[in-house]
């Protein structure tokens, strides 16, 4: 094991835009130290606009769960009350480090593995989704910064790997896992190929590795690509969770955590609310999804950066197994191409743009960052997603 080597990934570029959206669409967390550096000030006393607001709460004990953070800045209208014209109000009147952690080492996440610190940036940022700049691979020197800063700010991080599984009850060592990273990332760079082929390519790999460790035939040669009722129902009961129409209330995230799962799933409807509309998913899946590089990039870096990052499965995601959290990935790019579409139909467009994509994968990053997947959820979701067949279907009706 070498903690200390850092894996910068070469397909991701990331440059600040200055746009101020960064700052909104998203709760920040506070760790303990943030909260009592940051709400020891009379902010009122330094800006009027602040007067009579409550700027910070505590957060319930299930937001908690396994996080560092105790507190976060209460945003009534999805933007942190300390943007101020486009710039940070307490950077601007107590410098960088004042800001609450998250918010300095942002867009920058680092996941401590066997094999090394694995670096990448949160698609939350709208440079990362735009893959503005230089690529992370040539900001050696400002990632390994933010590591050590990322090491100050959250020095009881210690991500537990020892116990990863191919698929359920499939131990694998860090090597084996590593050799299959090394495999799915062979077919996901195949730039011949559409990327619903190439991850089509990955689910196969995946599929047949399991087949040859259980020697029982995987359910993806006997594959129908037409959506069943479970299908549609995952896929509204997963929209509702990551693309909500509204802002959700903490107590409802509570679902992210435990009680959510099988209560729902099963009454769950086969339809999106997108901006205050239902669409069918049958209806969604008739748009036409254009054939555009630039989406179908962004996309493929969305998935690569997950991979990369090591924030789809195991100790970087609710523990779950490598091909649950495969197929968990496939969901999340199938909700993008329908969500998009709705987007599209919502504003009386043919097909989705780039833009429709870049707002469904930003809310979709925010919303993953906040979820909590316990362990009932996660047991849940080996269950309801180990399936190749289905994760081939989700991905051929999007
Ligand atoms: S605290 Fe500052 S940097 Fe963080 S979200 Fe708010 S305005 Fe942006």
């Amino acid at each position: 094991m070498n903690a200390n080597n850092l894996h910068i990934p070469t397909v991701i570029n990331y440059q600040c835009t200055g746009c101020g959206t960064c700052c909104g669409g998203w709760a920040v967390p506070l760790t303990p130290e943030d909260h009592k550096r940051i709400a020891d000030v009379n902010w009122w006393q330094l800006n009027p606009q602040y007067q009579g607001q409550k700027l910070f709460r505590q957060l319930k004990k299930f937001e908690q769960l396994n996080t560092p953070y105790s507190h976060k800045i209460i945003s009534d209208d999805g933007t942190c009350p300390f943007l101020v014209d486009k710039l940070c109000y307490i950077h601007s009147q107590k410098g960088a480090e004042f800001k609450p952690s998250i918010c300095q080492l942002f867009p920058y996440c680092f996941t401590d593995t066997p094999s090394g610190t694995y670096a990448t940036v949160s698609f939350v940022s709208i440079g990362a989704l735009h893959n503005a700049g230089q690529p992370l691979s040539e900001q050696k020197t400002v990632l390994e910064q933010k590591l050590a800063e990322f090491r100050r700010l959250f020095p009881d991080y210690k991500p537990d790997w020892s116990k990863i599984v191919l698929s359920a009850q499939q131990p694998i060592s860090w090597d084996e896992y590593l050799k299959h990273e090394e495999e799915l990332f062979s077919r996901l760079n195949n730039q011949s190929l559409s990327l619903k082929e190439r991850l089509q390519n990955c689910c196969d790999y995946l599929a047949a590795q399991v087949e040859a460790r259980s020697q029982v035939s995987s359910d993806a040669s006997t594959r129908r690509l037409n959506l069943n009722k479970l299908d549609k129902h995952l896929l509204s009961t997963f929209h509702k969770m990551y693309l909500p129409s509204k802002p959700q209330r903490s107590s409802e995230k509570d679902f992210h955590t435990y009680r959510f799962w099988f209560g729902t799933i099963f009454n769950a409807s086969t339809v999106f609310e997108i901006n205050n509309q239902y669409y069918a998913i049958d209806q969604l899946r008739e748009i036409p999804f254009p054939e555009n590089k630039e989406i179908d990039d962004m996309l493929y870096r969305y998935v690569f950066s997950h991979i990369f990052g090591k924030k789809y499965f195991g100790a970087g995601f609710g523990g779950l197994s490598l091909v649950t959290g495969f197929h968990h990935l496939i969901m999340i790019v199938s909700l993008a191409r329908l969500h998009a579409r709705g987007l599209a139909l919502s504003r009386q467009a043919k097909s989705p743009d780039l833009s429709d994509m870049t707002f469904t994968l930003r809310k979709l990053e925010t919303q993953l960052g906040e979820t909590k997947l316990g362990p009932s959820a996660a047991s849940s979701l080996e269950l309801l997603l180990q399936s190749s067949s289905r994760a081939q279907r989700l991905l051929a009706n999007s």
